[in-house]
């Protein structure tokens, strides 16, 4: 039996509201910059490499006429890629309503949308995704890019989040995503001196309040990355203790690989390594620096499928 979530958090509702609302606010206050001026980014090229990424783990879990829920879909970036999988429906949530404008926004201009889209602003760690979506609803795909670590903040978030992913996703259904890694970061850490709180290079830094102790669940750290995120509070994901937790609600481990391990694999493959200079992550005059390259590797991708 799947276990029901509480609604209520385990840490005070104050302090939780707090960080979801700031993380909201963060998201809320990051401008949807057109391709051109995208492509003047500082880290253009980790911006590049982390949409092929996506595009990987899409074309190889995503199948013709799916019906996709993706859960932090953030400002809609995945659109075209559930459309070149051909998708037929789709849902997007984020708790950034003013992110959920714009991918719906995204979603209106886009030629012939090839599948319906609808999009939600609800908090998917706190509430149950029947609210906004009608239970009958059944998802073949389940998608959390870059997002499923702020769920992390308490076992409670964890768990109504794994509630959203499951709930709605048919027996042998796939649930994919992306997260930063937590043993590779608290490895780097551990790597510095004793009194060092913080990792990072030109592009990034990963600031923790305290090295003394890091729990299952609301270790807490500060992200920067140049141009994309400005200090937000983000939370280490334990990765035994995520599938374990992911095993209750019926969920089995089918993939986990560290980004360079995916590009390794991947760019081996005819079709993905054709897509890594279509993505404008390899061409004429570059690719990726030696910061950029150290940066993707804070993150792996996952890949869960539903017990039958
Ligand atoms: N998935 C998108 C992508 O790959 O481009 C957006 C990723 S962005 C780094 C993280 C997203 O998680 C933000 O849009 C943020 O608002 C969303 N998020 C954070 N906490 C959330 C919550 N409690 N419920 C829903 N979305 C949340």
């Amino acid at each position: 039996p799947v276990p029901t979530p509480t609604t209520t958090s385990t840490s005070t509702a104050t302090g939780s509201e707090t960080n979801a609302a700031q993380v909201a606010d963060h998201y809320n206050a990051r401008p949807d910059v057109g391709v051109e001026k995208r492509k003047e980014s500082t880290i253009f090229r980790l911006k590049s490499f982390n949409n092929w990424l996506k595009s990987v783990l899409i074309g190889r879990y995503a199948r013709p006429r799916d019906r996709v829920l993706d859960v932090g879909v953030g400002k809609g970036g995945d659109l075209l890629k559930w459309s070149k999988a051909k998708i037929q429906f789709f849902i997007g949530c984020d708790i950034a309503s003013k992110s959920i404008e714009q991918a719906r926004e995204r979603y209106r201009t886009m030629r012939n949308p090839p599948f319906e889209a609808h999009f939600h602003a609800m908090d998917c760690y706190s509430e149950p995704i029947s609210n906004v979506v009608a239970p009958d609803v059944v998802f073949d795909m389940v998608s959390m890019q870059f997002c499923l670590h702020y769920s992390f903040e308490t076992e409670a978030k964890a768990r109504m989040m794994l509630h959203n992913v499951t709930s709605q996703l048919k027996p042998g259904g796939v649930f994919i995503g992306t997260i930063p890694d937590a043993y590779w970061i608290v490895k780097k850490l551990k790597s510095e001196s004793d009194d060092k709180l913080e990792i990072g290079n030109s592009i990034y830094s990963i600031r923790f309040e305290r090295r003394d102790r890091f729990d299952k669940f609301g270790t807490k750290y500060w992200f920067h990355l140049e141009d994309a995120i400005d200090d937000c509070p983000e939370y280490l994901v334990h990765f035994p203790t995520f599938q374990k937790l992911a095993e209750e609600y019926g969920l089995e481990l089918i993939y986990n690989k560290k980004f360079h391990q995916v590009y390794e694999e991947a760019s081996q493959e005819v079709d993905f390594n054709h897509l890594l200079y279509r993505m404008n992550v390899i061409s004429e005059d570059g690719h990726l620096s030696a910061d950029d390259w150290e940066a993707a590797n804070i993150y792996l991708a996952f890949a869960f499928k539903k017990k039958q």
